[in-house]
């Protein structure tokens, strides 16, 4: 299957309909593996036999007794370590390369629900990746089918952000969070330059490895966008905690700048170790958000009256700015002040990820920043998912 010949998804000239449904669904991927660009195909044609699914997806089986020879298939070539992650799509795997040793990430693109051949969503996230190679975006080695399955290979990630912030044994310094910080403006700098808006930065989606490099995953709900004209896209993106106050208000014309304001949300939390703003909808999402950094008024968003559900969301008491009172004691003025520009109401004057990576933060605050190459240190590996089970663990003692 060429997923580049699809003409489902990723078309700069998509309207807000495409965003919703595939227009022309395609027959399931023959069992052809396809290659990104560049990546180099090293075996035949996939043999999709029953056992080489059972092997592929067996999380107990021994990965000490995998052949060392040539495996037959290219499912054959990966055992499953264990899974690190529930995706939109379904399961994600750590498995290892019984050739190379090395590890990779292997998503398992659910099929059963889908009535039309492959999941728009995936198919979405292939063709974005496909198109992107920079060192702070993960990296999509190649698309494997396996009895009627078909799994997105990735590198490897240690950790994801939500999970390395909730452990207690390596303290991040202050050179460490900047680092992230840095690497994380650069990502979303790149997209941006490509024509990619993200539209679900979160913790769980930014993937950290144990040489401390950042990486951002999950284009699930990424799209291209037109930089010179505004187009109408969907606002039902983007979870919720990280959501800026323009989808909120019901803004369907938007841009990067969406991504901007889920990166202060992440740059507050690298600091606070938890998400800040935590609600329970939409109406009780902007509350929070009022209680932080104040209400908008016509000076800090003059064009929050003209957002289609402002009677409906509208603030109703006037509420003052807290943030830097609220932050101070975990953060140095600059990053404070980057923060706040990262989380301005005004989509046109928030900061965009090159204005940021500009703040006096970076430049000329010290300490300069420094990549966490001691989580190499760290026992285990911390991703979302492992967190969860540990506080369903602990709450089931308590
Ligand atoms: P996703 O469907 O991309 O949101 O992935 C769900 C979870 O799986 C993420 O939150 C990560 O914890 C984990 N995960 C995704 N991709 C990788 C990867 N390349 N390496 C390691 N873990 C990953």
């Amino acid at each position: 299957m060429d997923i580049a010949d699809s003409p489902a998804h990723g078309d700069v000239t998509e309207d807000v309909n495409s965003e919703n449904s595939l227009p022309h669904p395609r027959p399931a991927p023959a069992e052809q593996p396809y290659l990104p660009e560049g990546v180099p195909s090293t075996s035949g044609p996939l043999e999709s036999s029953r056992s080489d699914a059972e092997s592929l997806l067996d999380p107990t089986a021994n990965e000490a007794t995998a052949s060392p020879s040539r495996p037959r298939s290219r499912a054959e070539l990966y055992a499953i370590v264990s899974q690190v992650g529930e995706g939109t799509f379904g399961k994600v795997y750590k498995a290892r390369n019984t050739v190379t040793n090395m590890h990779v990430a292997l998503k398992r693109i659910r099929m059963e629900s889908e009535k039309d051949g492959f999941p728009v969503t995936a198919m979405r996230e292939i063709k974005l990746l496909q198109s992107l190679r920079h060192k702070n975006v993960i990296r999509l080695f190649e698309m494997m089918v396996s009895s009627g399955s078909v799994y997105m290979v990735f590198e490897y990630m240690d950790h994801d952000l939500t999970g390395i912030l909730s452990q207690t044994q390596f303290n991040f310094t202050d050179a460490h969070l900047k680092s992230l910080c840095w690497q994380m403006l650069a990502g979303l700098a790149y997209l941006h330059h490509k024509g990619v808006i993200h539209r679900d930065i979160k913790g769980s989606n930014i993937l950290v490895n144990n040489r401390g490099e950042l990486k951002l995953a999950d284009f699930g709900l990424a799209r291209f966008y037109q930089k010179r004209r505004r187009s109408d896209y969907t606002n039902r993106v983007i979870t919720l905690w990280y959501r800026p106050p323009e989808l909120l208000f019901g803004a369907t014309v938007y841009g990067p700048e969406v991504d901007m304001w889920s990166a202060g949300c992440i740059m507050l939390e690298l600091f606070t170790k938890k998400p800040v703003f935590q609600g329970n909808d939409e109406i009780s999402q902007l509350d929070v958000i009022y209680r932080v950094i104040g209400t908008p008024t016509h000076e800090r968003w003059a064009d929050a009256a003209n957002m289609p559900w402002y009677e409906l969301v509208k603030p109703k008491d006037h509420v003052p700015n807290h943030f830097k009172e609220l932050f101070k004691k975990w953060m140095s003025p600059a990053a404070l002040d980057l923060a706040e520009r990262l989380l301005d109401y005004d989509p046109s004057r928030r900061a965009t990820a090159v204005q940021a990576m500009e703040a006096s933060y970076f430049i000329q605050e010290q300490p300069t920043a420094e990549q966490p190459i001691g989580l190499a240190t760290l026992e285990g590996e911390w991703h979302e998912l492992e967190t969860k089970r540990e506080r369903a663990k602990k709450r089931k003692k308590e």
